[in-house]
């Protein structure tokens, strides 16, 4: 059985990770991370759904050797019993009693190391989406869950605007060549609103482009980068006077810091169609 322990003076491992995506229900991604160290063993990031990663792990010869969790949501920890049922794995996730399978409960700042594995990630607490949503980062990669979008952001269901938008700039402070893995392909329709409030985007039009071709083609367009949605995500440029004049033109007033701003830009898009 996998060893999980803490390791406090540990450091975030330099190996660049080989993650594979899985696709569940209509547009989730299932992140599958080859571990460095293992044999032929996975990690799987949010399985919403069983079927499709048994199937993977069956194509690839690849065993399943832990279970991240991002959030509670359904569409990201509904696979789980039924790969427990399979596989007896470590379920690492974060403190919420609406997690059942959860094993471990990883918090804010804890560095989690899958040593046998040769992984080590740190938890980030990213409240907004869900109350207790955690990102986990390490090995240059950011698995998010539905926090932070590839030009977008999740819906604020339990947060407060203050919350989120302290998580995105939290998320926004990691090195820029950071990897961004999230939890949905909903890259092509946030570049429409992206594009709608800070239209002379040169980065996010370039971009657009880019996703049209590579979404015609069938693939994923992620992962993105940070540096990239620096660029080109309104959500993390909260405190950027373009998106702070575009957001106080659709408010009709004028809005006093960033998280007011975030607050308007959220609800803004929820009404976008
Ligand atoms: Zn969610
Ligand atoms: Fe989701």
């Amino acid at each position: 059985m996998l060893q999980v322990k803490y390791a406090r003076k540990m450091s975030i491992h330099a190996t660049h990770l080989n993650v594979r995506p899985v696709r569940a229900f209509s547009d989730n991604y299932i992140w599958l991370i080859e571990a460095p160290c293992g044999h032929d063993q996975v990690v799987a990031v949010d399985p919403g759904e069983a079927a499709p990663v048994m199937t993977e792990l069956q194509r690839s010869g690849a065993s399943l050797a832990a279970i991240l969790l991002t959030h509670h949501h359904p569409d990201h920890v509904g696979g789980v019993p039924e790969l427990l049922r399979h596989w007896a794995v470590p379920v690492i996730g974060p403190d919420d009693t609406r997690i059942a399978q959860r094993t471990l409960t990883v918090h804010d700042g804890e560095r989690c190391e899958l040593a046998e594995l040769g992984l080590c990630f740190e938890t980030l607490a990213v409240p907004g989406h869900t109350l207790s949503h955690i990102a986990f980062w390490g090995h240059g990669a950011l698995f998010c869950g539905d926090t932070l979008f590839s030009a977008g952001c999740g819906r604020m269901f339990e947060g407060t605007p203050t919350q989120m938008n302290a998580s995105l700039t939290k998320l926004r402070s990691l090195p820029p060549d950071t990897r961004m893995f999230c939890g949905h392909e909903y890259t092509a329709a946030n570049l429409r609103f992206a594009l709608t409030v800070d239209p002379h985007n040169g980065g996010a039009l370039e971009y657009q482009s880019r996703v049209a071709a590579v979404r015609a083609q069938g693939n994923p367009s992620l992962p993105s980068t940070l540096a990239l949605e620096i660029r080109v995500n309104p959500f993390l440029r909260c405190d950027d006077p373009t998106v702070v004049r575009a957001a106080e033109a659709h408010a009709g007033r004028s809005l006093q810091d960033p998280a007011e701003v975030f607050g308007v830009l959220r609800a803004w898009k929820d009404q976008f169609r």
